[in-house]
């Protein structure tokens, strides 16, 4: 039996197999808890190593799907965000379009709590129209993510995989889920 961290009851524990054609094998795991304890996680099965897919979101590929391990990391370079691993960071499976919904959330939360700053809020206005016009209009917005461990994808041809050199690798953030936005202070996005 493995006992809940929070609680000490017995965890129930789900795996799957996911298999996508021309990549490889990918295992998900969750673990959950009657106390709502919950964790997620995906591993790639097989040869892997610290890898980079870049691709440029628009509006004919937003279904691309995405699978974002707990040590992945998202970066969208225009618009300076990023969206790293932190202590409460679960695995997820997404495609480009909930990647972008997901960034959206972060912004509309941050333009909240700076209400009274006209600069932040010029900033996030630009950020969700940015975001829009991908969604909906004819805009392209450059997609990163990186994973030390190679356990996350963006599986579509029209993805470029490359291998993390090991500076890059040494210099991701894994364990804890963190959200940068360029002009904010740590203090306002510990408050998302
Ligand atoms: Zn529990």
């Amino acid at each position: 039996m493995i006992p809940c961290p929070i609680c000490g009851r017995e965890l129930r524990l789900f795996v799957n197999t996911y298999e996508v054609p021309f990549f490889d094998k990918i295992l998900l795991t969750s673990i959950s808890c009657e106390c709502g304890f919950k964790h997620a996680d995906s591993i790639v099965l097989g040869e892997k190593e610290p890898s980079r897919y870049t691709i440029k979101a628009k509006r004919s590929n937003l279904f691309t799907k995405v699978i974002r391990s707990t040590s992945g990391t998202i970066r969208i370079p225009e618009l300076g965000v990023s969206i790293e691993p932190g202590p409460a960071s679960q695995a997820f499976i997404t495609n480009l379009e909930g990647v972008l919904r997901r960034v959206e959330e972060i912004v509309r939360t941050a333009m909240k709590w700076n209400e009274n700053d006209g600069e932040k809020v010029k900033r996030c206005e630009w950020i969700l129209e940015r975001i829009q016009n991908v969604i909906e209009g004819d805009g392209e917005l450059t997609i990163v993510l990186e994973d030390p461990f190679g356990n996350s994808l963006i599986l579509s041809e029209e993805s470029f995989k490359e291998r993390l050199s090991e500076w890059e690798a040494k210099d991701l953030k894994t364990g804890l889920t963190v959200i940068e936005l360029t002009g904010f202070t740590e203090e306002e996005i510990s408050r998302l």
